[in-house]
């Protein structure tokens, strides 16, 4: 199972676009499951009319606190690296919303006081679009923190038995921690870019953030042209391979707006998803 995660220093660079495509092309001929982890607002599935078949409500745990064992010695406050939890004068506060599920408070509570106490976070469902395998984690409405989530997708994904060669990771924008999650267990990185100065700029901090994490990567240009060389020069100079370079059309815009998979209908798209796909054939020789 190779992992491709697909993901860019902002919103709106075409990076579900590219997600969806390529996997849709990629499964004409190989076994792959696009996996659509921008949980907070997974749309992938917008583009392949699929009903979503086996569904899995995914638990968080946050600790309860039991007023009856607990001596209120302040051991929990102390052990939450996350301020999630509060010894006042004469009880314990928790702040769910803030909790990272890390079980510190409640393993190191001396009474036993702080059992931990599920509840949904998200559903992660899963079905089939011709040959290509879809997954979908969606985050529910009110719960703030995407990274758990994101850990149980991976886990599921790892467990299933029917295991894809090639599994495309459409990923959560920008550079924080939803981002550093989905793409950690990546074995490779596809960042999506527009050649423009805000482009440019985002692109710089999601290089830096790959690289911390050692992890191969290459970028593909959106709405390029051929005399931009804003990113060209950039990725030249700090050695990466601009894997593809994707032609403004305003014919993409129109059939991506219609829900269309835009490598059925337009040339020098699919020329450049094939580019891609090419690339990701040679990654595994
Ligand atoms: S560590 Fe346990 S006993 Fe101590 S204040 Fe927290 S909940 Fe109460
Ligand atoms: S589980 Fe971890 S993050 Fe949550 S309240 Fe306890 S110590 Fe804090």
């Amino acid at each position: 199972m190779f992992k491709i995660a697909i993901a860019s220093g902002k919103g709106g660079t075409g990076k579900t676009t590219l997600s969806v495509n390529l996997a849709a092309m990629l499964s004409d001929s190989e076994s792959v499951r696009l996996c659509d982890m921008d949980v907070e607002e997974p749309d992938s599935g917008l583009f392949l009319n699929v009903d979503q078949k086996e569904k899995t409500v995914i638990q968080r745990f946050t600790p309860q606190w039991d007023e009856d064992k607990c001596t209120l010695c302040g051991k929990c406050q102390e052990n939450c690296n996350f301020n999630a939890v509060i010894r006042l004068a004469d009880q314990i506060m928790i702040f769910p919303e803030l909790c990272h599920s890390c079980y510190a408070c409640s393993e190191l509570c001396p009474k036993n006081a702080l059992p931990m106490i599920p509840s949904p976070m998200g559903v992660i469902s899963s079905s089939r679009h011709e040959q290509l395998r879809f997954t979908e984690a969606r985050l529910n409405v009110g719960v703030e923190q995407a990274v758990p989530l994101i850990t149980q997708t991976h886990q599921y994904l790892n467990n299933l038995n029917e295991k894809a060669k090639f599994v495309i990771i459409d990923s959560p924008p920008g550079t924080s921690c939803p981002m550093i999650h989905t793409i950690k267990e990546a074995d490779f990185v596809i960042l999506v870019t527009e050649p423009t100065p805000f482009g440019l700029h985002d692109l710089q901090l999601a290089v830096e953030t790959v690289r911390q994490l050692g992890i191969p990567m290459g970028v593909v240009i959106n709405r390029g042209d051929d005399n931009n060389t804003l990113i060209t020069d950039f990725c030249t100079a700090n050695s990466i391979d601009v894997m593809a370079i994707i032609k403004n059309d305003r014919s993409v815009a129109a059939h991506y707006a219609a829900g269309d998979l835009v490598y059925k209908h337009v040339s020098t798209f699919r020329e450049s998803v094939e580019t891609i796909a090419g690339r990701i054939q040679n990654l595994l020789q």
